[in-house]
């Protein structure tokens, strides 16, 4: 796996570069599903058997900059997974259904429930952006990007070439058809995104399972996150004052 991953590199390259927050572009977090049924071992058909170092990495990285945009009182938006047990999401198996543990935040990000500058958005598809639409057809993201003019927003989450790579398509054709002013830029983090581990080996043992080796798969979606025009960085760290 170590020689696919060097050509794969090699092959689609990710130029990546190191991005320093400071108070003086309007910047939001987007917190893509950081909620237990994704991240917290056994909680559930989607979430890690075991203990996974690029989850809990990415998890770790979230609570930092969590932290970080709530000291300063910087606009953070978070998407929570969470489906009606009655209607399941092809192709997955149930997860994360609405009022159970697994469509909750991790237990490091708890806290964010009671921020002010915080705005919680259950999401019951793939794509947050089509997930914050309201019936009367107002979208929740939109509404949260214009009401505090923010310019760019980091994006951290799991998992990198779904939920996070979904949005991030989305949020960049809307941008660009002009519905996100003043929203200039996408960026993500590389470290502070991850996805889930079906090596080759396991998937073959299973019925309709499609392979999805973590570490490529994770590539793969910052390749096409920067193919649509996203910004990836390798690391943030905050401006000092
Ligand atoms: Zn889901």
């Amino acid at each position: 796996m170590a020689e696919v991953m060097e050509l794969l590199k090699q092959y689609l390259p990710v130029t990546q570069e190191p991005f320093v927050l400071s108070g003086d572009v309007n910047t939001g977090l987007v917190l893509v599903d950081v909620v237990n049924g994704f991240c917290t071992v056994g909680s559930g058909n989607l979430a890690p058997e075991q203990h996974d170092k690029q989850i809990s990495q990415m998890v770790e990285e979230s609570v930092r900059l969590a932290r970080v945009f709530c000291e300063k009182k910087w606009h953070v938006f978070a998407f929570l997974d969470s489906h009606h047990p009655d209607i399941p999401e092809h192709p997955y198996p149930p997860h994360c259904i609405a009022g159970t543990d697994e469509s909750k935040l991790v237990p490091a990000l708890q806290w964010l429930e009671n921020e002010a500058n915080v705005t919680l958005r259950c999401k019951d598809c793939i794509d947050g952006f089509l997930g914050s639409l309201e019936k009367d057809g107002s979208n929740v993201f939109v509404e949260w990007v214009k009401n505090n003019q923010i310019k760019v927003i980091l994006v951290v989450g799991i998992c990198t070439d779904i939920c996070v790579l979904d949005f991030v398509c989305s949020t960049l054709s809307a941008r660009n058809r002009g519905f996100l002013s003043p929203l200039e830029d996408v960026i993500v983090y590389s470290g502070g995104c991850a996805t889930f581990d079906l090596p080759i080996s396991v998937a073959k043992t299973l019925e309709d399972a499609i392979a999805h080796p973590q570490e490529l798969m994770h590539h793969i979606g910052l390749y096409m996150a920067r193919g649509r025009g996203a910004r990836v960085v390798s690391e943030v760290s905050v401006k000092p004052l």
